[in-house]
């Protein structure tokens, strides 16, 4: 303590419990855990300093973003210190000749898209988390979101990365070199390690082209076989957001936030789907829907006030379910093709897993992604069991966009093989041969 104490000023190294709280509890409040104490470096020679110093006493360290995580990955299990990056806010100049841009780890999403806009670009991420989650978590995470359809989760986005390893070493590059085929991507290996390798401090990104026009669509479907079929028909240069979620979440989100809609009668499937373009794209999403075969009902909005009413209904989930009890969250995802299959098998693997509990379904159907929220449940084990194994079932994966957290690590060997999970392993240990960083996140103890 008298180490960080020195190294970031007594205001930047918390052990008072009231000002641990915040950095302790993740944002579901399934995950907590008692920090030894939370660091707040300001620069990358300060995150040096705090994990050399914690290396060198025999100390875990938990990296921790906005702390928006799901899996329990970016909070202490018990005596660890907590690095928070939340003061590497660093925001550099766009670069419209290469369309990148760096920031620091700390800098929430949100900041980043208004910085990119102001330029005349935009960020291609997007997630209902953007006032907090970081860019730093959502490299660690390799965050996906609502635009995945249009340009990728974040593996897509970065093109550089400095890092700091658990010894205090610094690696990687913010030059932004668009070919660089000069053997391993280690860039690439940081996006989705999850704090068990390195330290992000800063990152490169790839800006996109900003989209003036934007047309939103809420659609009532009968079934989930429908909704998947409407995808095929929707998919295109337009195309930019495909949502699903079903009737029994939309009560949840209507009490939670005082809606009424989307529709007069309710329907039992939602599919939202946006346009977006350099026109104004309501004739194309209008015509494209009036094409489709099943839709029972349909919402469309143009104006930014109606689009965020539409969106109010899907983006509202995770908050309602949260308002409603502490929920198992899964997040997992299978070949599109086959989502109305496992939708089906997943209904069927909780509710005889956990009979009396209520199961709210939604996700981002074009890439097969489910957020399965399991409530009024208190054996989150024997739930998780019955959903990931339906999950591996389908080849699918484990976790789509969260990451793997503490949350899920149990599970890895469902869809990793031995000998990948020994590969695993190799890295982890050549990257932090000590296990100082994240210990028991990603892979189990
Ligand atoms: C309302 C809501 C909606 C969400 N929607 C989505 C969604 O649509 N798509 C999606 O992908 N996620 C979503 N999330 C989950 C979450 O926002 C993402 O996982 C996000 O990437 C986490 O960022 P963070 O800064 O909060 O990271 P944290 O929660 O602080 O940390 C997450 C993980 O990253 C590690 N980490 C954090 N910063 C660093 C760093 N600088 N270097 C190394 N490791 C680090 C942590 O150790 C931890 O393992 C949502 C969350 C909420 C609450």
């Amino acid at each position: 303590m008298a180490r960080l104490r020195a190294e970031l000023g007594t205001g930047h190294v918390l052990t008072d419990p009231d000002l641990r709280a915040g950095y302790e509890t993740d944002w579901t409040g399934r995950f907590t855990g008692r920090a030894l104490a939370v660091a707040r470096p300001g620069d990358r020679d300060e995150v040096a300093a705090v994990l050399r110093a914690c290396a060198e006493a025999g100390v875990a360290v938990v990296p921790q973003g906005g702390n928006t995580g799901l899996v329990g990955g970016g909070v202490p299990r018990g005596g660890e210190v907590v690095l928070s990056t939340t003061r590497l806010t660093g925001l550099g100049e766009v670069d419209r000749v290469s369309g990148q841009v760096t920031a620091g780890a700390g800098v929430p999403l949100a900041r980043l898209g208004a910085h990119a806009r102001a330029a005349g670009l935009d960020f291609g991420v997007d997630i209902a988390a953007r006032d907090s989650a970081t860019v730093g978590g959502m490299v660690a995470t390799n965050a996906g979101g609502l635009r995945v359809v249009r340009w990728g989760p974040m593996r897509d986005q970065v093109v550089g990365a400095e890092a700091v390893l658990a010894d205090g070493r610094v690696v990687g590059s913010l030059v932004g070199l668009e070919k660089d085929s000069t053997g391993y991507d280690l860039t690439g290996a940081l996006v989705g390690s999850e704090g068990t390798l390195a330290v992000v401090t800063a990152v490169r990104l790839r800006l996109v082209p900003a989209v003036a026009h934007r047309a939103t669509a809420v659609l009532g479907l009968a079934s989930t076989a429908d909704a998947v079929a409407a995808i095929g028909v929707l998919r295109g240069p337009l195309l930019s957001a495909v949502e699903v979620f079903y009737d029994d979440g939309v009560r949840l989100v209507r009490a939670h936030r005082g809606l009424t809609g989307p529709f007069r009668a309710d329907c039992p499937v939602y599919l939202l789907v946006e346009f977006a373009g350099d026109h104004d794209p309501t004739e194309d999403l209008a015509a494209a829907v009036s094409g489709l075969p099943a839709v029972v009902d349909t919402a469309l909005a143009t104006d930014e006030a109606g689009r965020r009413g539409l969106w109010a209904y899907r983006e509202g989930h995770t908050e309602a379910i949260s308002a409603h009890g502490v929920p198992v969250k899964l997040d997992v995802a299978v070949s599109p093709a086959r989502a109305a299959e496992f939708e089906t098998a997943v209904r069927a693997a909780v509710s005889a897993a956990a009979p009396s509990a209520r199961l709210v379904l939604f996700g981002h159907l074009a890439e097969g992604n489910f957020h399965v929220n399991v409530l009024d449940e208190a054996d989150g084990h024997a739930v998780s069991d019955a959903v990931l194994t339906t999950v591996a079932r389908f080849g699918g994966s484990i976790s789509a966009e969260h990451g793997v957290g503490v949350a899920k690590a149990p599970w890895l060997h469902l869809t990793r093989t031995p000998a990948e999970r020994d590969l695993y392993a190799a890295i982890k240990a050549a990257w932090d041969p000590a296990g100082v960083l994240n210990p028991g996140v990603l892979i189990p103890r």
